[in-house]
This record gives C-alpha cells, sequence and structure tokens, in this order.
C-alpha cells in the first residue's frame, strides 16, 4: 500500500521505475525515455540511478561519480516525477543491479513492482550479469532502443516477449523505441572535445556545469 499523488491511500503495490545508467552526461534522451516509461507503464515515479562503479568499465574511464550524479540532480531537478539516489555511487565495489533492487525492495517493501530501465544493448548483456535469475524473479526491464535498433540480436538470445525457449528462466523485457535516443553521450563527449556545441542535446544546467568543471577536453 502507498500514497498516490493526491495523499490517498491506495492498494495497489508501488510501481518504481529504475533508471540505471553511467550518465556520463546525462542527456534529453535519457530524460525523454524516462518520462515515456513513467507514461506508457503507469509508474508512480522514476528514479534515477547513477552507477558507481559500473562492472563493466575501467575506472578512470569515466568521470567521477560524484561528478555524474551532480550532472543528473540539475537534469533532473524540475520534474517532481524524478527523483536521483546515491545508493549506487555510495555503495563500495562494482554496481550490480541485484544489489540494487535489493537494497530498493528494502526501502519501499518488497511488493513494490520494479521496472528497471536502461539502454538495450546493456539489456543484451544481462545474461552476464551478477545473479541474472534470481533478478528476473525481482523486476522487469524497459529496454530503450535508439530508432532503427535492430531487435535479431534478441531473438537469438530468445529474449523477446512472445518466445517460448523451454526450461530456460528468462527475463520479462519490454522494449520502447525513443527518437530523442538519436542523442548519445559519446557524441556529446566528442562534441565537447572538438568544441561543437551541445545546446539542446542536453539541459542548460548540465551543459554550464560541463564547460565550468571543463570536462571532456
Ligand atoms: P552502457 O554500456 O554505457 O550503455 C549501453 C547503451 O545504452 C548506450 O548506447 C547508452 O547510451 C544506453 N543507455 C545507458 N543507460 C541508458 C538509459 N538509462 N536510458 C537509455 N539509454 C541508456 O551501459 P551502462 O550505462 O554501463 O549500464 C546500464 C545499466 O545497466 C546500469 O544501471 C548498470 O549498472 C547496469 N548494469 C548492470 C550489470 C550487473 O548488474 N552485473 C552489468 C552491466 C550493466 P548513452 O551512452 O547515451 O547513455
Amino acid at each position: 500500500m502507498h500514497r498516490s499523488d493526491s495523499g490517498r491511500e491506495t492498494d495497489r503495490p508501488l510501481r518504481l521505475g529504475i533508471m540505471g545508467g553511467t550518465f556520463n552526461p546525462i542527456h534529453y534522451g535519457h530524460l525523454v525515455t524516462a518520462q515515456e516509461a513513467l507514461v506508457q507503464f503507469h509508474l508512480d515515479k522514476v528514479i534515477f540511478m547513477p552507477s558507481g562503479h559500473p562492472p563493466h568499465k575501467k575506472d578512470g574511464e569515466i568521470l567521477l561519480p560524484e561528478e555524474r550524479y551532480l550532472m543528473t540532480v540539475i537534469a533532473t531537478a524540475s520534474n517532481p516525477d524524478f527523483s536521483v539516489s546515491r545508493m549506487e555511487i555510495e555503495r563500495k565495489g562494482p554496481s550490480y543491479a541485484i544489489d540494487t533492487v535489493r537494497g530498493l525492495k528494502k526501502i519501499y517493501g518488497e511488493s513494490t513492482e520494479i521496472f528497471f530501465i536502461t539502454g538495450a544493448d546493456a539489456i543484451l548483456e544481462i545474461l552476464t550479469w551478477k545473479d541474472a535469475e534470481k533478478l528476473y524473479d525481482m523486476c522487469k526491464f524497459i529496454a530503450a532502443t535508439r530508432p532503427g535498433y535492430c531487435l535479431e540480436k534478441f531473438k537469438k538470445l530468445h529474449l523477446l516477449p512472445n518466445d517460448t525457449e523451454l526450461g530456460k528462466k528468462k527475463p520479462q523485457v519490454y522494449f520502447m523505441e525513443i527518437p530523442a535516443l538519436a542523442i548519445s553521450s559519446t557524441d556529446i563527449r566528442h562534441r565537447v572535445c572538438k568544441g561543437k556545441p551541445i545546446k539542446y542535446l542536453v539541459p542548460e544546467g548540465v551543459a554550464n556545469y560541463i564547460y565550468k568543471c571543463n570536462f571532456y577536453r
């Protein structure tokens, strides 16, 4: 049971979106993805979860967790349905999704329905994630794709919704095509490095913060 926006208690379990990502930096593609998931999946709120130490990335390859966290706070500040968690940036060791989902269930209650939202390429690796099968029981996944993204790789891994591969436990994955994901963090970093504009690709406050701190030069 939780309180709805009107303050009324409601019997249906809380539906929570976790927006998992490195956010190096956060951009409008991420924000549109979270807003679209909120509406399409009737979520009560979306918690942005900047990774502390992404398991597949070397430290030094990306900005510090605190710097990525701050940009995420700046980008989401004006949206009452969004918040940002420090859970992964404060946890020591690699940022495993299973630990995050367990932590959130402790805070919000076991009955909370969790939707882990992230990029399709990250979800594609899900079979290699820590305690993957346990994770499948604890949350559903929303894979955000860029326009023209080919789902063939998901087909090969039997990860498409109607695929029934006997004897195998599978994650529940929903797909969401987001045109704004034509924007990418990699491209933004390259643009800053080459002195090209990033106006309208990231919120103004994020751009100002990037220039002020001299990131990606
Ligand atoms: P990544 O490899 O940096 O990103 C893969 C692709 O997904 C990129 O194209 C990226 O675009 C896009 N993307 C990333 N986050 C997104 C989001 N929230 N919404 C839309 N597109 C997104 O992946 P990552 O950021 O390291 O990892 C993604 C999530 O998976 C994180 O929460 C991470 O902790 C989790 N993960 C967990 C495990 C595990 O539990 N073992 C292992 C790996 C990843 P941009 O570069 O433009 O963002």
